[in-house]
């Protein structure tokens, strides 16, 4: 057996032979679309902070205050003494957002996806995912035990195929999706899994981590115009438009109940910080009120697909799939040399020969880069 050190050793070479390694590079955020890296200053086009409110005056100071009233940690599980009275506070703000009975917060999108799924189905019963739903919601579907079948990206008469061959056998069934596709910045198509969903008698799950703040006036991807199937079970993260930090799942109140009394990753896991708890209520109030804030995204998204001539995109993420890992990783670095950072994705973020730029838009992104970067991308890196 080797040493663990020559383990790690061999591991590590067999990735960077793939251009699969990936390294950690300290970022210093200067402004809300503005980073220092090795002392260059970038203009990011990677951030989820889709409306920047992560440096909002409003919500820091949200976060400042309930620091010196709260302290800084929860100190316990939200079920021992961690359930500091902010909690409440947010959970109702996202009913609201939602329009549902009740919410459950959580320490994370990916802590909440590990703690939803395994209290409403087990071994004896069938999860169905789309392929390119977020590596948690599989982790949470794997940790349930269920019988796990995947149907190919937003083709719903495969999923019918499976549920119809399936369904039969299990008790319960839950169909599971991204709301917004994280890698790819297309939708689920909600009414057609509605309709599925019923016909099935199965449960439907959306992770709306990419479309609170941003579509559906901020309300998210059950909320677009024409949608007119609402999801029993809405989760999504308060670390991205939301610019703090954790997760949630709006639902009925019997389910959240279900969820506080059942859910391992709320029962054994420390209660969010107050300060984190505090920004994502002031940054909700944001949400709520400033419609202009919240279509700013996609109107900037949409200014960067026009010259390409690509589709309107649906979300405030572009992809430009580029396929050899290390393709997507030179054309990273070339924009990165034209002062913009823009992580190349590689597997096994995404399928294998997808590797891709993936472009996210924020509210204060300025005009004149996103044509700037768009024309290096045009002539540099597509033509190129
Ligand atoms: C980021 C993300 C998560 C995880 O949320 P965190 O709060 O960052 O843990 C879950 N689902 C999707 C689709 C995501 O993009």
């Amino acid at each position: 057996m080797p040493t663990l050190d020559e383990f790690a050793a061999r591991k590590l070479d067999a990735l960077e032979t793939r251009h699969l390694r990936r390294v950690l590079i300290e970022t210093d955020r200067v402004s809300p679309v503005d980073m220092m890296r090795d002392g260059r200053r970038l203009i990011s086009f990677c951030c989820n902070d889709y409306l920047n409110l992560s440096q909002h005056p409003d919500v820091k100071r949200a976060a400042i205050e309930a620091t010196e009233r709260y302290g800084v940690g929860a100190g316990a599980s939200r079920l021992v003494t961690g359930n500091h009275p902010l909690f409440r506070e947010l959970e109702e703000r996202l009913a609201r957002l939602k329009r549902t009975e009740d919410a459950c917060v959580f320490g994370s999108g990916y802590l909440a996806n590990l703690g939803i799924i395994p209290s409403l189905v087990g071994p004896d019963d069938l999860i169905v995912a789309d392929e390119l739903s977020h590596a948690c919601l599989l982790a949470g579907a794997k940790l349930s035990g269920a019988a796990l079948q995947v149907f190919r990206h937003n083709e719903t008469l495969h999923l019918e195929q499976i549920l119809q061959s399936e369904r039969d056998r299990h008790p319960h069934a839950l169909i599971v999706t991204d709301g917004v596709f994280s890698m790819d910045g297309d939708l689920a198509p909600l009414n057609a899994l509605g309709e599925i969903s019923a016909r099935y008698d199965t449960w439907l799950m959306t992770d709306d981590a990419h479309g609170v703040g941003v579509v559906g006036g901020g309300r998210g991807s059950s909320f677009i115009e024409g949608v007119t199937h609402r999801p029993p079970l809405q989760m999504g993260t308060l670390s991205k438009a939301i610019g703090s930090y954790g997760g949630y799942l709006c639902a009925s109140k019997a389910v959240v109940d279900l969820i506080r009394t059942r859910a391992r990753t709320l029962i054994y896991s420390t209660g969010l910080p107050p300060g984190a708890v505090a920004a994502s209520i002031a940054a909700l109030d944001l949400i709520e009120r400033d419609t202009a804030l919240v279509s700013r995204p996609m109107s900037k998204a949409a200014l960067f697909a026009a010259p390409h001539g690509l589709p309107t995109p649906q979300s405030c993420i572009v992809p430009i799939v580029l396929g050899a890992a290390e393709r997507a990783l030179a054309a990273s670095a070339l924009l990165e040399e034209e002062g913009f950072l823009v992580t190349a994705i590689r597997p096994p973020t995404v399928p294998a020969g997808t590797a891709r730029l993936r472009f996210t838009f924020s509210a204060a992104h300025r005009d004149e880069d996103i044509l700037r970067l768009a024309s290096l991308v045009k002539t540099q890196i597509l033509d190129g």
